[in-house]
This record gives structure tokens, sequence and C-alpha cells, in this order.
């Protein structure tokens, strides 16, 4: 797999509310690459930001790239007022995404004889808080499409941010909704919903992209509940190929001093919380 600079056309850029937009690129050589939880670098050239600016890779269908984007500041303001049929530089995929917990194949004795049996991976929760719900569709749609629908946890501000849900329609198992105001589905924050969510179904995995302290939340439960967890971390980045070196950080278990950017931003749970 290798990172390509493409001048990708703009074929939408719609507000989903008043803060949050979807822009869907022809980015046929990203696209083609991209994995769940990855990221692109993108630079409109005619705009006025000198930095590239990292997104997770929303969705992919097709050569189609969908980035789903909070407006924060200057650069993500001059990104709304792009026009389709305009461009935009992508760099990417860039980092390491979510390993996938979908079943595979091994070689097994058992009471059947030895050979060639499936070993099923088990079910998989994936969470998103708020912006962080971008990563997770694609990581949601590539589940589905291996034949392990998720259960899907998204943790919301409020009811405004509804839009969300019919990104996880075809690919999810069940979902779930919080609000931090109860405006819709439960009220309280992601981790609130956990114990209900694990009454329910036999989770194996959580895959999580969202605020640090929600992950660290939900993480540490996991952690303490014996539950295979992957995090996916966000920190403000100059380069986003590991050259700059502003995304550092010690890994808990490893000691080994990470690089966001390209050794993630998708983590387990142990190397980033104890
Ligand atoms: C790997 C990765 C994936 C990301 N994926 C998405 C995504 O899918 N959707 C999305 O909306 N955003 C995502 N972000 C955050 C996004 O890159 C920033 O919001 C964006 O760069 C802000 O640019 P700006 O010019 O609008 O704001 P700036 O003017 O640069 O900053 C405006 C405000 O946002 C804060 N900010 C800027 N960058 C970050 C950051 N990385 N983390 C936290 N706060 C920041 C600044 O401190 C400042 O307060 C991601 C960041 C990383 C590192």
């Amino acid at each position: 797999m290798s990172k390509v600079v493409e001048n990708a056309e703009i074929l939408s850029n719609r507000s989903l509310s008043s803060e949050v937009s979807e822009l869907i690129l022809k980015s046929p050589e990203v696209a083609g690459q991209a994995e769940p939880g990855q990221f692109v670098m993108v630079k409109n050239e005619a705009g006025n930001t000198f930095l590239r600016r990292p997104f997770g890779v929303a969705d992919v269908d097709g050569d189609k790239l969908t980035l789903i984007y909070r407006l924060a500041g200057k650069g993500t303001k001059e990104l709304a007022e792009l026009k389709a049929g305009s461009f935009l530089s992508v760099e990417g995929p860039l980092g390491h995404g979510f390993k996938l917990p979908v079943d595979s194949q091994a070689h097994i004795c058992d009471e059947k004889g030895c050979g060639m049996r499936t070993v099923d991976a088990g079910l998989s929760l994936v969470i998103g808080g708020g912006v962080g719900i971008a990563p997770i569709i694609y990581t949601a749609r590539k589940l589905a499409e291996a034949g392990k629908k998720p259960v899907v946890l998204l943790g919301t501000r409020n009811a405004s941010e509804g839009f969300w849900t019919e990104y996880f329609k075809d690919f999810a198992e069940e979902i779930f909704v919080t609000t931090d105001d109860g405006s819709a589905g439960m009220k309280g924050f992601a981790i609130d919903a956990i114990p209900e969510i694990m009454k329910k179904h036999d989770i194996k995995h959580i895959l999580v992209c969202g605020p640090t302290i929600m992950m660290e939340g939900i993480a540490k439960k996991a952690i303490n509940d014996g539950i295979d967890c992957q995090v996916s971390l966000e920190k403000r980045m100059a380069c986003g190929i590991g050259v700059c070196l502003g995304c550092t950080f010690e890994g808990k278990k490893s000691k080994k001093r990470w690089k966001i950017c390209g050794d993630g931003p998708v983590f387990a749970a142990e190397e980033v919380f104890d």
C-alpha cells in the first residue's frame, strides 16, 4: 500500500447540521487503498491555509471518498465554502487503522478430527463520539461486508446530531444512541450505555473513536473486563507522515515512543490507557 497525493474533484459538500458537513470527493487512488481508521491530509491549493489538515476516512464507495468534518477554525471554514466541481489536494491514505475482527481459518484438532476450521471472531461493538463517529462508518461497513455486522454506539450531544444514525442503518446489528441532554436515545455519555449493550449482546471486541475522556473511560472498562479494545487517537499534527514528531506519545505497556500519524492513529487500548 502506498500513499498518493491526488487532485480530487469535489462531488458534493453539504451541511449535515450547523457545525458538521459532509464532503464527497472523486478520489480513485486514495479511495482504492483506504482502510477503516486511516486518515487523509487535505489542502485547498487555492485557499489561505499553509498546512494540510487531517481527516479520518469516513466512508469509501467505489472511487468516492467521504470525509465528515466539524467546523473548527480557518481551514474547515474554507473547506465549507468549496463547491461541487472544484478540486482539493488529498494526501493518503495515511497511518494504520483498525484491525477488523473478522472470522479466520485455522488448522484445529477437535472431537471431529484435525482440519481447517472457521474461527469465529465474535461480535464487535464500534463506538463513536462527536465527529469521531465519522471513521467508524467505514469500519462498520467493512465489518458488515465481511459478514460481521457490528453493534454501533453513537455518543452525541443532542437530537440535532440525529443525522449520524442514517449512515449505519445497513451496516449495524443494532444502533444505540446517547445524547448529553436526553433529547434522543439514552440520556448520558456513551459509556453509560455499555452495561445495557453488554447485557443484550456478547461483545468480544470494542473499536472506538472520539474525545480522549470518552475513550479513556471505555478503554479502562474494556481492559478491566478483559475485552479486546482498539482506540483511535487524535492530536494536532503538522505533517501527518512522521517527520515533524508533533504527535508522539509514550506507550503505557511497551514504553516505546509512538507517532500517532505513522504508527496509529489506532492503537491497542492497553498501550494508551492503564
Ligand atoms: C488523525 C486525525 C483525524 C481527524 N479526523 C477528523 C474528522 O474525521 N473530522 C473532523 O472534523 N476532524 C478531524 N480531525 C480534526 C481536524 O483535523 C481539525 O479539526 C482541523 O484540522 C481543524 O482545522 P481548522 O483550520 O479548521 O482549525 P484550526 O484553526 O487549525 O484550529 C481551530 C481549533 O481546533 C483545534 N484543533 C485543530 N486541530 C485539532 C486536532 N487535531 N485535535 C483537536 N483539536 C484540534 C485548535 O486547537 C483550535 O482550537 C482529525 C484530526 C486527526 C489528527
